[in-house]
């Protein structure tokens, strides 16, 4: 089950940022899924949010899941950009080139899981 890794991952990144922040509370965390991540993102958002609400710091904080596209630069006729993927198959998505159509492409940005932000409040900001 991968995507309690995942889960516990993203989950120790933003504790350790918040408390290297001196953070009271967190309130937001921006999370990106590229789409070739391959885990199910609603399964990682519910383990995520059981992490959270055991933890005091991250308990009230709210989850942002974004999806990123892929990537693509082709090697057949040069295409850069977002590339098509077939994710009909969880374990092995195609990608294929909007342009032409070949396979024959290079993955540049999509496979990654990355805590974008997160929000938190400071004991100075309490009125
Ligand atoms: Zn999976
Ligand atoms: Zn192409």
């Amino acid at each position: 089950m991968h995507e309690f890794a995942m889960a516990q991952g993203i989950f120790n990144t933003v504790l350790e940022t918040a408390r290297a922040n001196d953070a009271i509370e967190v309130t937001e965390m921006v999370i990106e899924i590229g789409k070739l991540a391959m885990l199910n993102p609603e399964q990682l958002k519910f383990m995520l949010g059981v992490m959270c609400e055991g933890e005091e710091l991250t308990k009230n904080a709210e989850m942002i899941i974004k999806t990123v596209d892929v990537e693509i630069k082709c090697h057949n006729c040069g295409f850069e950009g977002i590339g098509n993927v077939d994710d009909s198959d969880h374990y092995a998505p195609m990608i294929l080139c909007p342009e032409c159509e070949s396979h024959r492409v290079q993955v540049i940005n999509g496979k990654d899981i990355t805590v974008r932000s997160i929000s938190i409040e400071k004991e100075d900001d309490e009125n």
